[in-house]
This record gives structure tokens, C-alpha cells and sequence, in this order.
């Protein structure tokens, strides 16, 4: 049941699927995700996240689906999940979706930036500074975001929305999730910290970048902030620069023990009064068998090695999806493209 107004901004798409098919659909990302489910009465059913939703609702024999947020871009953020999420569940399925988008203009979650420097921050971190009049919408709880990166041979052709909406990547370009470092929306600048690793197309980049080179960035996107008295965070390095927002976030009374999984130790952490950290370099095993009952638990890190840490949180000590965010940042297996 709603309680209150729905969000403002709204996209709606018709779709020849029997409701009850997209209510299992949600009903199954909602255990997934660990995230809120709603329903209206058996006629409707949505997930609630990030402030906006995404659901479905009967429309005759078929189906309406429905995305709502209170912005432009997480709307459309919105959307593109849903496009996602269902072709995985019923593949072969346009959604043509009603709404303010225009076809041919750029899609509204994602912005042009040009590098404004780049300054070494540890032995393997490079903090990249990003210029560009997008970068406000990146000032929230939501602290991810996708760094688009140019054509090495600067003929990038940046993407677009096609007459449903959806968005047109005429190139296939690379785009990394990162997390944003520190942001002012008032002056238009944000910076991302970039782990240098061997091989690494982003980091690569940083190393290069001249300023003035164009970027994309897409976004927000990905988990917020969580803010409990008492959290055990960790990660490898990927994740060092969210631990850093995670940190800096929460009040002066939150216990916030923190786990480097990471080789390196020189990365520039806030301070906070109740914060330990320790420092267990590829220790995730050793400290799945040690954690104890907390009240949040945040984790990222490469995805084999996230797997004890899920056995132990989820497992062992039976902590509900929606108090753990654990997530895989980067794979070893992978020789492909993303995250
Ligand atoms: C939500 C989210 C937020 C993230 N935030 C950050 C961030 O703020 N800073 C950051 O540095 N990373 C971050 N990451 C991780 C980052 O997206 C991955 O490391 C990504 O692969 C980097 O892309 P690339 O272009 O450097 O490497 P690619 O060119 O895509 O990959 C080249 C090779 O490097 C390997 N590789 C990728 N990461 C590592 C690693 N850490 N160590 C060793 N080998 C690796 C790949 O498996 C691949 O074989 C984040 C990931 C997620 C999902």
C-alpha cells in the first residue's frame, strides 16, 4: 500500500505480459536485491529504491510497467534498469515508454565532463578531477557512478536517445563503475580515486589524461550510504574511496570498524572518533570466521573472495539481506569489458 504522494516524475510502458508473470518477476529481484516490495491491493506491485520506484500493474490482459522518481535522471536511471532487469527475466520485449525524453538528444543520466587535473594521491591511487556543467546530479547519497571513456583516437561518438527512449550507444565505449571521491555541485568540479592496476583501461587513461580530454559520466547510481550505530565496513582498494564516503557520513556516536583488504595502506581515510581500522591485506576468509553481530555490514571486493564474507554474514550469523550490502567491485576471472 502507498502512503503519501508518489514521486513527481514518471514513465510508463505498455507491455503483452500477463500481470501475474511481472509480479513474480518483482517479487524475485526484491529477494535478490534485498530491497522493499510493495503491493496495491494484488493489482500492483513495485520496488521501492533510491526515493523512486519501478513496478507493474494490470492493464487488461496485459501489463502496464511504470518507473517514478523525484528527478529526470533517476527516473531515467529507472527506466534503463527495468529495460535490463526484463530482458533478463523474458528477453525479446521493447519497452516503448511513455515520457519527457526526446529522441536524438543525449539520455538525461548522463553528462559530458573534461579532466580538470590529475594528482597522485598514494603508491597506486590517482585522484582524477572532473569538470562539467552534469556533475551536480552526482552530489548524493548515492555515490557511484559510470566514468565513460573517450576513443583513443578522440573520434568518440557519445550516446544518444533512440524514438522509445531508450539510450544508443553508437560506439561501444568503456564504462567502469567508480565512486565519487568529493563533489562541490556549486562550482561543477567532483573527483574520482582510480586504484592502479595492471592492465587497467581507466587507469591507463589517468595516467595520460591531458586536461581538457572529454569524458561521459553516467549516474548516480549503485547503494547508498548505510547509517547504523554500529557498522563493520571493509573492502579491497576499489572500495577504499566508498569506505572514505561511508566514513565521513555518519555521526560522531557511530562504532565504524573497518577492514583494508587491500595490499597497500596509504590511502588518505577521514578521521572519526568511533573508527578502527585494521589492516588484513587478502584476509577476507580469516575474517569472515571473526565477524561479529553488528548492526550493518558493508563489503566490496573482488567477487571470489567476497564469497566467505557472504557465508559468514548471511549464513552464519543470519543477517537479512537488506543490513548487508556486499558487492563484488571487480572480477579476476574476467577478461572482459565492466563490472
Ligand atoms: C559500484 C562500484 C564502484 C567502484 N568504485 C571504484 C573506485 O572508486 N575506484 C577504483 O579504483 N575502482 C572502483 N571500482 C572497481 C572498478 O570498476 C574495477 O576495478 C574496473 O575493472 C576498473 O576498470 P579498468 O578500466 O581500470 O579495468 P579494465 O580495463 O576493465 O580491466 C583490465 C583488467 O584488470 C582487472 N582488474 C580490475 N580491477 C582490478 C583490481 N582492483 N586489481 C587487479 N586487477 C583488476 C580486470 O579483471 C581485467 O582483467 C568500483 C566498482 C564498482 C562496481
Amino acid at each position: 500500500m502507498r502512503h503519501g504522494a508518489p514521486p513527481q516524475f514518471q514513465a510508463e510502458a505498455a507491455l503483452a505480459l500477463p500481470f501475474e508473470t511481472l509480479d513474480a518477476i518483482l517479487r524475485h529481484e526484491a529477494e535478490e536485491h534485498g530491497l522493499t516490495l510493495r503491493s496495491g491491493h494484488g493489482r500492483s506491485t513495485w520496488l521501492e529504491i533510491g526515493g523512486g520506484e519501478f513496478g507493474a500493474r494490470q492493464d487488461g490482459t496485459g501489463s502496464l510497467v511504470y518507473a517514478r522518481a523525484h528527478s529526470r535522471d533517476w527516473l531515467f536511471t529507472l527506466q534503463e534498469a527495468a529495460v535490463a532487469h526484463l530482458d533478463e527475466h523474458v528477453p525479446g520485449h521493447v519497452l516503448r515508454w511513455t515520457g519527457p525524453e526526446q529522441a536524438g538528444a543525449m539520455p538525461p543520466n548522463f553528462s559530458l565532463a573534461r579532466v580538470a587535473g590529475v594528482t597522485r594521491i598514494g603508491a597506486r591511487f590517482l585522484r582524477l578531477r572532473l569538470e562539467g556543467s552534469g556533475v551536480e546530479r552526482l552530489a548524493r547519497d548515492m555515490i557511484h557512478f559510470r566514468i565513460v571513456l573517450p576513443r583513443p583516437d578522440g573520434d568518440t561518438r557519445w550516446p544518444h536517445l533512440s524514438e522509445t527512449g531508450q539510450t544508443v550507444w553508437p560506439d561501444d565505449l568503456h564504462r567502469p563503475a567508480y565512486t565519487v571521491s568529493a563533489i562541490d555541485p556549486a562550482t561543477g568540479w567532483m573527483e574520482t580515486d582510480v586504484f592502479v592496476h595492471e592492465g587497467g583501461r581507466t587507469c591507463g587513461f589517468a595516467t595520460d589524461a591531458l586536461p581538457g580530454i572529454q569524458v561521459g559520466l553516467i549516474g548516480p547510481g549503485g547503494g547508498g550510504i548505510p547509517r547504523t550505530p554500529h557498522l563493520v565496513i571493509g573492502g579491497d582498494e576499489t572500495a577504499y574511496p566508498a569506505l572514505s564516503r561511508i566514513i565521513a557520513a555518519q555521526s560522531l556516536q557511530t562504532r565504524i570498524e573497518v577492514h583494508l583488504l587491500g595490499a597497500t595502506e596509504d590511502y588518505p581515510f577521514p578521521d572519526h572518533p568511533g573508527r578502527s581500522l585494521h589492516h588484513v591485506p587478502g584476509g577476507e576468509g580469516l575474517l569472515a570466521e571473526a565477524l561479529v553481530d553488528a548492526d550493518g555490514y558493508w563489503f566490496a571486493t573482488e567477487k571470489s573472495r567476497l564469497q566467505p564474507l557472504k557465508r559468514a554474514i548471511h549464513g552464519r550469523l543470519g543477517i537479512a539481506k537488506q543490513n548487508a550490502h556486499l558487492a563484488a567491485y571487480w572480477s579476476e576471472a574476467r577478461t572482459g569489458r565492466e563490472v
